[in-house]
């Protein structure tokens, strides 16, 4: 075991500040990182807040983050996929079980023995997994992923979760040239959506409750743009939608999307509003429509969605800020101020 800085939350209502934590040390099949960046998720606000108490209640003390990238300073004698020295990253899952359909499939992020990066039991230490906002991580190989040499840093670490999370439903539900897509909610996930969308060549409109956003999702990647409060432009699109992705973070009419889908149109949701969403039957009846969720994306797919970031140059618009703004970035991120992640440069850490 070896003690390493981090940033973590006593309680609910306590603000993020300065600690130390311990890691095991590196076994057989563990790669050591020194973490560079780690983006700030939304799900890391809702975990720190214990707003999903009732789903995934949280244990304290809490060290959130869960799109780390950095450099590898050990590996354990039966690693054979990475070396001191390598860029690498780590996403939402730490550990599976290995053994489960899921699994065998490459769906880890399905697996019912998933452990997540932050919050989750921690077999070998005991007490829960700890997250991002700290020096250095120590990681199965298997849940490891290589990052392309090619893209900027900071940028890339909210891939190995809001580009996971958006990427793999769009994969799953054939998001193609010729479709046309809808993104709700213009933060951290929903731009990575857009950026996907236009990459894998859709008709892309982005429907944000920001007016001032407007040009940004353009400069994005959108071909139009939706103010949602405003029902007339809602009412344009009625009908005619065949995905929607639905990123919102809080309670909101889902019904006012479901109506924009086509016959057998399909709506995902990835937000998790900590409250339940009203679902009117006639929104699904009235087409054939489908609303579904889906969850992070699994280690095959995660590498796939860096590996298709590489080629196409593609990494998240990032605020970077030192650790000690942390708290500041959360209030942010409650009032939908941010463009469009806050990416933790983990070098001001050493000064704590
Ligand atoms: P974020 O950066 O805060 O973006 C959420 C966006 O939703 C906001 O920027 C805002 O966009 C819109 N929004 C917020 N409150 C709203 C409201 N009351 N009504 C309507 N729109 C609202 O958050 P994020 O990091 O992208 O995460 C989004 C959600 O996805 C969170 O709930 C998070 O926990 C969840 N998540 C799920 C998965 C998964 O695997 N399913 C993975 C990661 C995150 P506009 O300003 O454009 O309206
Ligand atoms: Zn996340």
């Amino acid at each position: 075991m070896y003690n390493t800085k981090a940033y973590s939350a006593v309680s609910e209502t306590s603000p993020l500040s300065s600690t130390t934590i311990e890691r095991r040390d590196p076994t057989e099949h563990d790669v050591q990182i020194e973490i560079l960046f780690c983006g700030i998720c939304h799900s890391d606000l809702h975990s720190v807040r214990n707003e999903w108490s009732e789903f995934l209640p949280t244990t304290y003390p809490i060290v959130p983050g869960h799109e780390i990238v950095g450099r590898v300073t050990q590996v354990g004698s039966a690693v054979t996929k990475y070396k001191p020295g390598d860029l690498a990253a780590v996403g939402c899952l730490v550990d599976s079980d290995g053994t489960c359909p899921n699994c065998k499939a490459g769906l880890e992020n399905f697996c019912p023995n998933q452990i997540l990066t932050f919050n989750a039991p921690d077999k070998h230490l005991g007490g829960v997994t700890y997250g991002g906002y700290s020096d250095s991580v120590v990681v199965d190989e298997r849940f490891v992923l290589r990052v392309p040499t090619n893209l900027a840093l900071a940028g890339t670490a909210p891939l190995l979760c809001a580009g996971i999370t958006t990427y793999s439903p769009m994969r799953h539900w054939g998001v193609t040239e010729g479709k046309k897509v809808g993104v709700v909610g213009l933060g951290g996930l929903g731009h990575m959506g857009v950026k996907f969308a236009r990459a894998f060549g859709a008709h892309v409109v982005v429907f944000t409750t920001s007016p001032d956003k407007t040009e940004d999702a353009l400069r994005l990647g959108a071909d139009e743009v939706v103010v949602s409060r405003n029902t007339d432009e809602m009412q344009k699109h009625a009908g005619s939608f065949d995905f929607i992705l639905d990123t919102v973070a809080a309670k909101h009419d889902i019904n006012a999307y479901l109506n924009l889908l086509r016959l057998d149109g399909n709506l995902t949701l990835v937000g998790v509003s900590p409250n339940p969403l009203d679902v009117a039957a006639f929104s699904l009846i009235a087409a054939r429509r489908n609303l579904s969720g889906s969850n992070i994306g699994g280690i095959p797919e995660t590498q796939e969605m860096l590996d298709f970031c590489g080629e196409h140059n593609i990494t998240a618009d990032v605020e970077v800020i030192p650790i000690q703004k942390v708290n500041e970035a959360y209030e942010r991120l409650v009032k939908s101020d941010v463009k469009y992640r806050f990416v933790i440069d983990m070098a001001s850490l050493k000064s704590e």
